[in-house]
Protein backbone atom coordinates (compact mmCIF):
# COMPACT_ATOMS: atom_id res chain seq x y z
CA UNK A 1 0.00 0.00 0.00
CA UNK A 2 1.64 3.42 -1.06
CA UNK A 3 0.97 5.92 2.08
CA UNK A 4 1.94 9.42 2.04
CA UNK A 5 2.38 11.54 4.61
CA UNK A 6 2.24 15.03 5.15
CA UNK A 7 4.42 17.10 7.75
CA UNK A 8 7.34 15.33 9.69
CA UNK A 9 6.66 16.11 12.92
CA UNK A 10 7.29 13.89 15.59
CA UNK A 11 3.74 12.54 15.06
CA UNK A 12 4.07 12.20 10.84
CA UNK A 13 7.65 10.85 11.64
CA UNK A 14 6.33 8.15 14.41
CA UNK A 15 3.29 6.97 11.80
CA UNK A 16 6.07 6.91 9.29
CA UNK A 17 8.22 4.85 11.07
CA UNK A 18 5.69 2.71 12.06
CA UNK A 19 3.90 1.74 8.88
CA UNK A 20 7.31 1.73 6.99
CA UNK A 21 7.92 -1.10 9.93
CA UNK A 22 5.27 -2.87 8.52
CA UNK A 23 6.23 -3.18 4.97
CA UNK A 24 4.00 0.05 3.81
CA UNK A 25 5.60 1.78 1.05
CA UNK A 26 6.01 5.21 2.54
CA UNK A 27 6.96 8.55 1.75
CA UNK A 28 6.94 12.13 3.79
CA UNK A 29 5.94 15.91 2.14
CA UNK A 30 7.11 18.87 4.83
CA UNK A 31 5.71 22.47 4.29
CA UNK A 32 8.88 23.46 6.02
CA UNK A 33 12.91 23.30 4.98
CA UNK A 34 13.23 21.40 8.04
CA UNK A 35 11.87 18.29 9.32
CA UNK A 36 10.74 18.35 13.28
CA UNK A 37 7.77 20.82 13.28
CA UNK A 38 7.80 22.49 16.96
CA UNK A 39 10.36 19.89 17.81
CA UNK A 40 12.80 21.45 16.08
CA UNK A 41 16.58 21.86 17.22
CA UNK A 42 19.45 24.04 15.89
CA UNK A 43 22.61 25.41 17.53
CA UNK A 44 22.46 29.40 18.52
CA UNK A 45 25.14 31.55 17.23
CA UNK A 46 27.08 30.87 20.70
CA UNK A 47 27.11 27.32 20.42
CA UNK A 48 24.54 25.96 22.11
CA UNK A 49 21.32 23.46 21.15
CA UNK A 50 18.40 25.43 21.38
CA UNK A 51 14.98 25.18 19.81
CA UNK A 52 13.42 27.95 17.83
CA UNK A 53 9.76 27.27 18.66
CA UNK A 54 10.37 26.95 22.43
CA UNK A 55 11.75 24.36 24.73
CA UNK A 56 10.78 20.76 24.56
CA UNK A 57 11.25 18.52 27.56
CA UNK A 58 10.09 15.18 26.61
CA UNK A 59 8.32 13.11 29.67
CA UNK A 60 6.61 9.91 29.66
CA UNK A 61 5.73 7.07 32.10
CA UNK A 62 4.73 4.78 29.28
CA UNK A 63 7.64 2.00 29.14
CA UNK A 64 6.60 1.37 25.35
CA UNK A 65 6.99 4.63 24.20
CA UNK A 66 10.56 5.29 26.46
CA UNK A 67 11.48 1.73 24.36
CA UNK A 68 10.35 3.63 21.35
CA UNK A 69 12.39 6.78 21.34
CA UNK A 70 15.45 5.53 22.47
CA UNK A 71 15.76 3.44 19.27
CA UNK A 72 16.87 6.60 18.09
CA UNK A 73 18.51 8.90 20.63
CA UNK A 74 20.10 8.77 23.71
CA UNK A 75 17.95 11.28 26.05
CA UNK A 76 20.19 13.18 28.72
CA UNK A 77 18.75 12.94 32.34
CA UNK A 78 17.20 16.45 32.69
CA UNK A 79 14.77 16.41 34.64
CA UNK A 80 11.92 19.35 33.96
CA UNK A 81 11.98 21.79 36.86
CA UNK A 82 9.89 25.35 36.52
CA UNK A 83 10.03 28.32 38.47
CA UNK A 84 7.62 31.21 38.76
CA UNK A 85 7.55 35.01 39.48
CA UNK A 86 5.77 36.60 41.56
CA UNK A 87 5.90 40.31 43.06
CA UNK A 88 9.75 39.62 42.38
CA UNK A 89 10.20 36.49 44.28
CA UNK A 90 11.05 33.31 42.51
CA UNK A 91 8.61 30.66 43.65
CA UNK A 92 8.59 26.96 42.98
CA UNK A 93 5.89 25.79 40.04
CA UNK A 94 3.77 23.57 40.64
CA UNK A 95 2.32 25.58 43.12
CA UNK A 96 2.49 23.28 46.76
CA UNK A 97 1.90 24.14 50.12
CA UNK A 98 4.99 24.60 51.20
CA UNK A 99 5.09 27.45 48.96
CA UNK A 100 2.12 29.01 50.45
CA UNK A 101 3.12 28.67 53.64
CA UNK A 102 6.08 30.98 52.47
CA UNK A 103 3.83 33.66 51.06
CA UNK A 104 2.65 36.76 52.94
CA UNK A 105 -0.96 36.39 53.52
CA UNK A 106 -0.86 32.25 53.80
CA UNK A 107 -3.66 32.91 56.34
CA UNK A 108 -5.98 34.38 53.89
CA UNK A 109 -4.74 31.69 51.23
CA UNK A 110 -5.22 28.75 53.53
CA UNK A 111 -8.57 29.96 54.46
CA UNK A 112 -9.58 29.89 51.16
CA UNK A 113 -8.22 26.37 50.19
CA UNK A 114 -10.34 25.36 53.29
CA UNK A 115 -13.16 26.61 51.67
CA UNK A 116 -13.00 24.44 48.21
CA UNK A 117 -15.95 22.57 46.90
CA UNK A 118 -15.21 18.82 47.13
CA UNK A 119 -16.09 18.66 42.96
CA UNK A 120 -14.30 21.37 40.91
CA UNK A 121 -16.16 23.31 39.55
CA UNK A 122 -15.90 22.71 35.39
CA UNK A 123 -18.06 25.43 33.87
CA UNK A 124 -15.08 27.36 32.72
CA UNK A 125 -11.37 27.76 32.56
CA UNK A 126 -11.95 30.55 35.71
CA UNK A 127 -14.25 28.45 37.46
CA UNK A 128 -12.51 25.38 38.02
CA UNK A 129 -9.33 27.18 38.95
CA UNK A 130 -10.79 29.56 41.73
CA UNK A 131 -12.45 26.15 43.04
CA UNK A 132 -9.25 24.13 43.06
CA UNK A 133 -7.08 27.20 44.06
CA UNK A 134 -9.38 30.06 45.68
CA UNK A 135 -9.41 33.50 44.46
CA UNK A 136 -5.82 35.10 46.12
CA UNK A 137 -4.14 32.20 44.60
CA UNK A 138 -5.88 32.30 41.01
CA UNK A 139 -5.41 36.36 41.07
CA UNK A 140 -1.93 35.81 41.86
CA UNK A 141 -0.70 32.97 39.96
CA UNK A 142 -3.51 31.75 37.08
CA UNK A 143 -5.25 34.89 35.82
CA UNK A 144 -2.60 37.21 34.93
CA UNK A 145 -0.42 34.16 32.94
CA UNK A 146 -3.62 32.65 31.50
CA UNK A 147 -4.86 36.19 30.03
CA UNK A 148 -1.59 36.76 28.71
CA UNK A 149 -1.02 33.29 27.14
CA UNK A 150 -4.16 32.53 25.50
CA UNK A 151 -5.32 36.10 24.68
CA UNK A 152 -8.82 35.96 26.05
CA UNK A 153 -10.29 36.57 29.51
CA UNK A 154 -10.08 32.64 31.19
CA UNK A 155 -13.57 32.35 31.70
CA UNK A 156 -14.07 32.35 27.78
CA UNK A 157 -11.97 29.04 27.81
CA UNK A 158 -13.28 25.30 28.53
CA UNK A 159 -11.63 23.17 31.28
CA UNK A 160 -9.73 21.43 28.56
CA UNK A 161 -6.59 22.82 28.76
CA UNK A 162 -6.24 23.66 32.32
CA UNK A 163 -7.44 20.14 33.55
CA UNK A 164 -4.76 18.12 34.15
CA UNK A 165 -1.71 21.05 34.08
CA UNK A 166 -2.33 22.41 37.63
CA UNK A 167 -2.62 20.48 40.76
CA UNK A 168 -1.95 21.86 43.90
CA UNK A 169 0.70 19.62 45.42
CA UNK A 170 2.35 19.31 49.09
CA UNK A 171 5.65 19.94 48.83
CA UNK A 172 7.95 21.06 45.56
CA UNK A 173 7.84 18.79 42.91
CA UNK A 174 9.26 18.49 39.55
CA UNK A 175 6.99 19.52 36.86
CA UNK A 176 5.71 15.99 35.28
CA UNK A 177 5.55 12.87 37.60
CA UNK A 178 6.55 10.58 34.65
CA UNK A 179 10.12 8.36 35.30
CA UNK A 180 11.33 8.87 31.90
CA UNK A 181 12.64 12.56 31.37
CA UNK A 182 14.88 14.27 29.56
CA UNK A 183 16.21 15.41 25.81
CA UNK A 184 17.47 13.77 22.89
CA UNK A 185 21.46 14.19 23.71
CA UNK A 186 21.88 15.85 20.33
CA UNK A 187 18.69 17.73 19.74
CA UNK A 188 15.23 16.50 18.55
CA UNK A 189 16.05 17.22 14.85
CA UNK A 190 18.88 14.69 14.57
CA UNK A 191 16.38 12.27 16.95
CA UNK A 192 13.83 12.50 14.59
CA UNK A 193 15.91 12.32 11.26
CA UNK A 194 17.00 8.63 12.81
CA UNK A 195 13.75 7.97 13.00
CA UNK A 196 12.91 8.32 9.50
CA UNK A 197 16.63 7.70 8.16
CA UNK A 198 15.01 5.10 5.55
CA UNK A 199 12.28 6.97 4.41
CA UNK A 200 11.97 9.38 1.12
CA UNK A 201 11.15 12.59 2.01
CA UNK A 202 10.64 16.26 0.23
CA UNK A 203 11.01 19.20 2.02
CA UNK A 204 9.53 22.61 1.29
CA UNK A 205 6.26 21.18 -0.16
CA UNK A 206 2.70 20.59 0.13
CA UNK A 207 1.91 19.58 -3.44
CA UNK A 208 0.51 16.52 -4.05
CA UNK A 209 -0.84 13.96 -6.48
CA UNK A 210 -3.74 12.18 -4.54
CA UNK A 211 -4.56 9.54 -7.26
CA UNK A 212 -0.87 8.29 -6.77
CA UNK A 213 -1.76 7.55 -3.09
CA UNK A 214 -3.67 4.49 -1.48
CA UNK A 215 -3.43 6.51 1.91
CA UNK A 216 -3.07 9.97 3.11
CA UNK A 217 -1.67 10.73 6.45
CA UNK A 218 -1.84 14.51 7.50
CA UNK A 219 -0.85 16.41 10.03
CA UNK A 220 -1.19 20.09 9.05
CA UNK A 221 -4.68 22.23 10.13
CA UNK A 222 -7.76 20.81 9.61
CA UNK A 223 -9.36 23.85 8.65
CA UNK A 224 -6.74 24.24 5.78
CA UNK A 225 -7.40 20.84 4.27
CA UNK A 226 -10.72 21.74 4.21
CA UNK A 227 -9.70 25.71 2.61
CA UNK A 228 -11.24 26.73 5.93
CA UNK A 229 -15.22 26.84 4.88
CA UNK A 230 -16.58 26.32 7.89
CA UNK A 231 -14.73 28.82 8.94
CA UNK A 232 -10.77 29.51 10.86
CA UNK A 233 -9.51 27.27 14.08
CA UNK A 234 -7.91 29.50 16.56
CA UNK A 235 -4.11 29.20 17.93
CA UNK A 236 -2.19 31.13 19.99
CA UNK A 237 1.43 31.83 18.89
CA UNK A 238 4.75 32.54 20.44
CA UNK A 239 7.19 35.36 19.33
CA UNK A 240 10.84 35.04 20.50
CA UNK A 241 13.72 37.15 21.73
CA UNK A 242 16.89 35.80 22.93
CA UNK A 243 19.48 37.04 25.31
CA UNK A 244 23.10 35.87 25.15
CA UNK A 245 25.31 34.98 28.74
CA UNK A 246 21.94 36.53 30.57
CA UNK A 247 21.12 36.65 34.45
CA UNK A 248 19.67 33.38 35.32
CA UNK A 249 18.36 33.09 38.63
CA UNK A 250 18.09 29.42 40.31
CA UNK A 251 19.92 26.88 38.06
CA UNK A 252 17.54 24.06 39.64
CA UNK A 253 14.80 25.53 36.82
CA UNK A 254 14.91 25.14 32.79
CA UNK A 255 12.05 27.48 32.41
CA UNK A 256 10.27 29.94 34.88
CA UNK A 257 7.03 31.50 34.49
CA UNK A 258 6.83 35.38 34.20
CA UNK A 259 3.13 36.18 34.45
CA UNK A 260 3.28 39.81 35.90
CA UNK A 261 6.06 40.94 32.77
CA UNK A 262 4.38 42.93 30.56
CA UNK A 263 4.68 41.58 28.00
CA UNK A 264 6.86 37.74 28.00
CA UNK A 265 4.94 34.61 29.97
CA UNK A 266 8.28 32.60 30.61
CA UNK A 267 11.63 32.44 30.01
CA UNK A 268 14.01 28.96 29.09
CA UNK A 269 17.30 28.39 29.68
CA UNK A 270 18.72 26.23 27.16
CA UNK A 271 22.24 25.35 28.26
CA UNK A 272 20.62 24.13 31.49
CA UNK A 273 17.87 21.63 29.56
CA UNK A 274 20.29 20.32 27.13
CA UNK A 275 22.99 20.15 30.09
CA UNK A 276 25.73 21.57 28.23
CA UNK A 277 28.52 22.16 29.87
CA UNK A 278 29.62 25.58 28.23
CA UNK A 279 30.89 28.40 30.08
CA UNK A 280 28.02 30.17 28.14
CA UNK A 281 24.18 30.97 27.69
CA UNK A 282 21.44 31.07 25.21
CA UNK A 283 17.96 32.12 26.80
CA UNK A 284 15.11 32.58 24.91
CA UNK A 285 11.80 34.68 25.62
CA UNK A 286 8.49 34.07 24.89
CA UNK A 287 5.90 36.53 24.13
CA UNK A 288 2.11 34.71 23.30
CA UNK A 289 0.98 36.90 20.04
CA UNK A 290 -1.90 36.36 17.70
CA UNK A 291 -1.31 33.32 14.91
CA UNK A 292 -2.29 35.43 12.16
CA UNK A 293 0.75 35.18 9.76
CA UNK A 294 2.52 33.38 12.68
CA UNK A 295 2.97 29.25 13.52
CA UNK A 296 -0.14 28.09 14.93
CA UNK A 297 1.21 26.63 18.28
CA UNK A 298 -1.46 25.85 21.08
CA UNK A 299 -5.07 25.32 19.96
CA UNK A 300 -7.43 28.05 22.05
CA UNK A 301 -10.24 26.19 23.95
CA UNK A 302 -12.91 28.14 23.75
CA UNK A 303 -16.69 26.51 23.13
CA UNK A 304 -17.09 27.60 19.40
CA UNK A 305 -13.26 26.77 18.63
CA UNK A 306 -14.57 22.84 19.87
CA UNK A 307 -17.79 22.96 18.15
CA UNK A 308 -16.32 24.13 14.95
CA UNK A 309 -13.60 21.31 14.77
CA UNK A 310 -16.12 19.04 15.70
CA UNK A 311 -17.87 19.80 12.05
CA UNK A 312 -14.25 19.57 10.44
CA UNK A 313 -13.88 16.13 12.44
CA UNK A 314 -17.07 15.08 10.42
CA UNK A 315 -16.03 16.09 7.28
CA UNK A 316 -12.55 14.46 7.68
CA UNK A 317 -14.21 11.26 8.14
CA UNK A 318 -15.98 11.41 4.92
CA UNK A 319 -12.91 10.68 3.21
CA UNK A 320 -11.80 7.39 2.35
CA UNK A 321 -8.19 8.58 1.74
CA UNK A 322 -7.34 11.59 3.88
CA UNK A 323 -6.61 11.13 7.72
CA UNK A 324 -5.90 13.83 9.61
CA UNK A 325 -3.45 13.20 12.88
CA UNK A 326 -1.67 15.21 15.55
CA UNK A 327 -1.68 17.98 17.45
CA UNK A 328 -2.90 19.92 13.64
CA UNK A 329 -4.61 17.28 12.13
CA UNK A 330 -6.80 16.78 15.43
CA UNK A 331 -7.01 20.26 17.09
CA UNK A 332 -5.61 18.84 20.28
CA UNK A 333 -2.63 20.22 22.64
CA UNK A 334 -0.19 16.89 22.60
CA UNK A 335 2.41 16.54 24.68
CA UNK A 336 5.29 15.09 22.53
CA UNK A 337 4.87 11.07 24.75
CA UNK A 338 1.29 12.29 24.35
CA UNK A 339 1.46 12.68 20.25
CA UNK A 340 3.62 9.28 20.16
CA UNK A 341 0.85 7.02 21.89
CA UNK A 342 -2.22 8.78 20.23
CA UNK A 343 0.62 8.03 16.77
CA UNK A 344 1.03 4.61 17.78
CA UNK A 345 -2.90 4.07 18.73
CA UNK A 346 -4.11 5.26 15.19
CA UNK A 347 -2.12 2.72 13.50
CA UNK A 348 -5.03 -0.08 14.02
CA UNK A 349 -7.88 2.78 12.78
CA UNK A 350 -5.62 3.59 10.11
CA UNK A 351 -5.28 0.01 9.21
CA UNK A 352 -8.97 -0.35 8.71
CA UNK A 353 -10.04 2.66 7.34
CA UNK A 354 -11.22 2.23 4.33
CA UNK A 355 -13.41 -0.17 5.56
CA UNK A 356 -15.42 2.07 8.32
CA UNK A 357 -18.51 3.63 7.80
CA UNK A 358 -17.60 7.62 8.06
CA UNK A 359 -19.74 7.63 11.71
CA UNK A 360 -17.58 4.83 13.09
CA UNK A 361 -13.87 6.64 11.80
CA UNK A 362 -15.10 9.45 13.85
CA UNK A 363 -16.43 7.72 16.70
CA UNK A 364 -13.13 6.15 17.11
CA UNK A 365 -11.09 9.16 16.71
CA UNK A 366 -13.10 10.81 19.62
CA UNK A 367 -12.64 7.61 21.34
CA UNK A 368 -8.73 8.14 21.10
CA UNK A 369 -8.96 11.73 21.83
CA UNK A 370 -10.70 11.00 24.78
CA UNK A 371 -8.05 8.68 26.28
C1 LIG B 1 5.83 26.35 22.90
C2 LIG B 1 5.60 24.87 23.04
C3 LIG B 1 6.35 24.16 23.96
C4 LIG B 1 6.15 22.79 24.09
N1 LIG B 1 6.86 22.11 25.03
C5 LIG B 1 6.68 20.80 25.20
C6 LIG B 1 7.39 20.10 26.21
O1 LIG B 1 8.17 20.67 26.98
N2 LIG B 1 7.20 18.76 26.31
C7 LIG B 1 6.34 18.08 25.49
O2 LIG B 1 6.22 16.84 25.62
N3 LIG B 1 5.64 18.73 24.52
C8 LIG B 1 5.78 20.06 24.36
N4 LIG B 1 5.07 20.73 23.38
C9 LIG B 1 4.17 19.96 22.48
C10 LIG B 1 4.89 19.48 21.19
O3 LIG B 1 5.34 20.60 20.48
C11 LIG B 1 3.90 18.63 20.38
O4 LIG B 1 3.72 17.42 21.07
C12 LIG B 1 4.39 18.28 18.99
O5 LIG B 1 4.71 19.42 18.26
C13 LIG B 1 3.31 17.50 18.24
O6 LIG B 1 3.82 17.13 16.98
P1 LIG B 1 2.96 17.04 15.65
O7 LIG B 1 3.78 16.30 14.68
O8 LIG B 1 1.60 16.54 15.97
O9 LIG B 1 2.77 18.57 15.19
P2 LIG B 1 3.85 19.59 14.59
O10 LIG B 1 5.07 19.59 15.42
O11 LIG B 1 3.15 20.88 14.43
O12 LIG B 1 4.19 19.00 13.15
C14 LIG B 1 3.33 19.17 12.05
C15 LIG B 1 4.20 19.28 10.80
O13 LIG B 1 3.37 19.25 9.63
C16 LIG B 1 3.84 20.22 8.72
N5 LIG B 1 2.73 20.55 7.83
C17 LIG B 1 1.59 21.23 8.13
N6 LIG B 1 0.76 21.27 7.07
C18 LIG B 1 1.38 20.58 6.07
C19 LIG B 1 1.02 20.27 4.73
N7 LIG B 1 -0.14 20.65 4.20
N8 LIG B 1 1.90 19.58 3.97
C20 LIG B 1 3.11 19.19 4.49
N9 LIG B 1 3.49 19.46 5.76
C21 LIG B 1 2.63 20.13 6.53
C22 LIG B 1 4.31 21.36 9.61
O14 LIG B 1 5.21 22.22 8.93
C23 LIG B 1 4.98 20.59 10.75
O15 LIG B 1 6.32 20.31 10.45
C24 LIG B 1 5.20 22.11 23.27
C25 LIG B 1 4.43 22.85 22.36
C26 LIG B 1 4.60 24.22 22.26
C27 LIG B 1 3.74 25.00 21.32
Amino acid sequence: MRVLILGAGITGCTLGRLMKDKDYHISIKEKQDHIGGLCYTKTSPNGILYEPYGGHAFHTKDSRIKKFVLNFSEFNNYIHKKGIFINGVLRHFPLSRKTIFEMERSDKILKELEKRPITPDFTNFETFAISQFGNTLYKLFIYNYSKKMWGVEPKELTTEYIQNRITLKDSNTQLFEDNFQGLPVKGYTKFLRNMIHDIPIELNTSEFDESLYDLIIYSGRIDELFKFKFGILHFRSLRFDYKENDVWENDNYGTINLPQHAKYIRKVNFKIMYQQKINKSWTQYQEPISFYNNMPMYPIYTKQNIELFDRYLIEACKSNKIIPVGRLGLYKYLEMGQAISLAMNMILLIEKWKKLSPKNRYLEIKKLLNN
